[in-house]
């Protein structure tokens, strides 16, 4: 199948974020020539400024946390310090030892990446410094930046977006957190970890807002625990900086104050300025709309990823490149169901989730037709080991399948493997039952919940 001729190939795909490389290491797997243009390093957000080094960050929280708290568990130890040069050394070999080993695994497929800004110069061009690309197909996978306020400067010290965050050489005394959603929430417990004092901001009602409400409630309970403080219902007017810090006022009028704000307000897809407008693709505020199967309005070009409207998860992108590969290649794939796309939010303690919230099942299937069920992890033996606490909420359709499922709790995300299976197979609480879950371990819990929602609880009060 494959044509290349220098620049000619089957597919060429703007970007090597989660998007793109996994389209171009699928499409390399089912035969196809692959051109993976990348302007800086092949991973993207994910690998270099997201997923991979906040999740360090927040290990190594874990770490200080687990120092500070041994007591606890009749552990004689304490936590003597954060060293942030340390911290960051740890964080930074992670991503690089994966960086070094994704480079080696697309070299080994054939892969031929272009280093270099790509521009759209036609529905089947990419332009890389003065050399034309063409493929039979090319796919846009240019992913997000941290968005910010009108009127909201970035100056990279004392106002920063989670990039700048990320290599910061000191733990700040006391922190900002403008945004309470997955970053945010996901910064503030890190931080906080570290020692800092924390003030989240948020102008919704609650803190992670699209998870099911429980879940917000149960984190909210769980950041007071921590003396994580967080102001929801409270929009953003001004920030001012000082020598020292910055001074935040929101529109009740109300001023805080803090050596560091972090500006995590959402991400904007990287759209602007790369041909996609010249060459007619149908955007809205600046996404790529597509079709369920990927495709943009213009024939032969597909979207991935962050760009693309939708959960901007990493695990998304990877299953959009996979798709377009396969698609690309004839194979049909089914269409990705969004809902079945597990969520996990990192923060201490985690949340995460699959399918619909409660109110978003009563909104489809009406009140009458919805049933929920929520099993504390009070109950569940190897979160009581752990100390940790929170819950398991099924959410179903009477008489029908699961169709959502959220957790609270440490490690919590994990389990959303298996609850992503309940939902993806349209599993009935009376189909997860019978099957037996580790003892003792908290996916123990998922199955209690079943037992229970399926009238037939174990360790739950009927
Ligand atoms: C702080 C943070 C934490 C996160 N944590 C998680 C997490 O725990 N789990 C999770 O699932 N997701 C997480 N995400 C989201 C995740 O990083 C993104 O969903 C994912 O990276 C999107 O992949 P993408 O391929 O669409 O875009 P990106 O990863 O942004 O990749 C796009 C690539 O395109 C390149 N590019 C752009 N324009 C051009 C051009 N003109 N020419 C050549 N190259 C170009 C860029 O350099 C970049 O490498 C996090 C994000 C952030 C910011």
């Amino acid at each position: 199948m494959a044509d290349n001729v220098g620049t000619s190939f089957d597919i060429v795909i703007l970007g090597g974020g989660s998007g793109g490389y996994a389209c171009a290491l699928r499409a390399a797997e089912l035969g196809l020539s692959v051109a993976l243009v990348e302007k800086d390093k092949l991973g993207g957000t994910c690998l270099h400024r997201g997923c991979i080094p906040t999740k360090a960050l927040l290990h190594a929280g874990e770490v200080a946390d687990s120092a500070r708290e041994s007591d606890q568990f009749g552990i004689k130890a304490s936590l003597e310090g954060v060293d942030m040069s340390g911290v960051n050394t740890y964080k930074d070999g992670v991503v690089s030892r994966l960086y070094k080993g994704l480079q080696g695994l697309v070299k080994s497929r054939g892969i031929t990446v272009i280093e270099g800004t790509g521009t759209l110069v036609g529905s089947d061009t990419v332009e890389v410094d003065g050399t034309r690309y063409t493929g039979r197909s090319v796919v846009l996978a240019s992913g997000s930046y941290s968005r910010t306020l009108p009127g909201l400067a970035i100056d990279g010290t004392r106002v920063v977006t989670s990039e700048q965050a990320l290599s910061l050489t000191d733990v700040p005394g006391k922190a900002i957190v403008l945004g309470g959603g997955v970053i945010g929430v996901e910064f503030a417990s890190a931080w906080r970890s570290f020692g800092a004092e924390v003030t989240i901001i948020e102008a919704l009602p609650r803190l992670v807002p699209t998870e099911d409400e429980a879940a917000s409630k149960a984190l909210e309970r769980a950041f007071r625990k921590r003396g994580i403080t967080f102001k929801t219902g409270t929009p953003f007017k001004s920030v001012a900086t000082t020598d020292s810090g910055v001074t935040v006022t929101v529109e009740s009028g109300e001023v805080y104050e803090a050596d560091l704000l972090l500006v995590a307000v959402g991400r904007g897809p990287t759209t602007g300025g790369l041909g996609y407008d010249e060459q007619g693709i149908s955007m809205e505020r600046g996404f790529v709309l597509t079709d369920e199967r990927l495709r943009t309005n213009v024939d032969g070009v597909y979207a991935v990823g962050d760009i693309v409207p939708g959960l901007q998860l990493a695990h998304r992108g990877f299953q959009q490149g996979i798709f377009v590969a396969e698609e690309v290649a004839g194979l049909a794939p089914a269409a990705i169901d969004e809902q079945g796309i597990p969520r996990v939010t990192y923060c201490d303690p985690e949340v995460a989730s699959v399918g619909l919230t409660e109110a978003q099942a009563v909104e489809q299937h009406g009140a009458d037709a919805v049933e929920s069920l929520t099993y504390d992890l009070g109950g569940n033996g190897k979160s009581q080991i752990l100390k940790t606490q929170g819950f398991v909420k099924l959410v179903r359709r009477k008489d029908g399948p699961v169709v959502g499922v959220h957790m609270v709790g440490a490690r919590v995300g994990e389990l959303v493997g298996e609850a992503q299976l309940i939902y993806n197979w349209e599993a009935f609480p009376e189909d997860v039952a019978p099957l037996v879950h580790m003892h003792p371990t908290q996916s123990e819990a998922l199955g209690e919940a079943h037992l229970a929602l399926a009238g037939k609880p174990l360790h739950a009060h009927g």
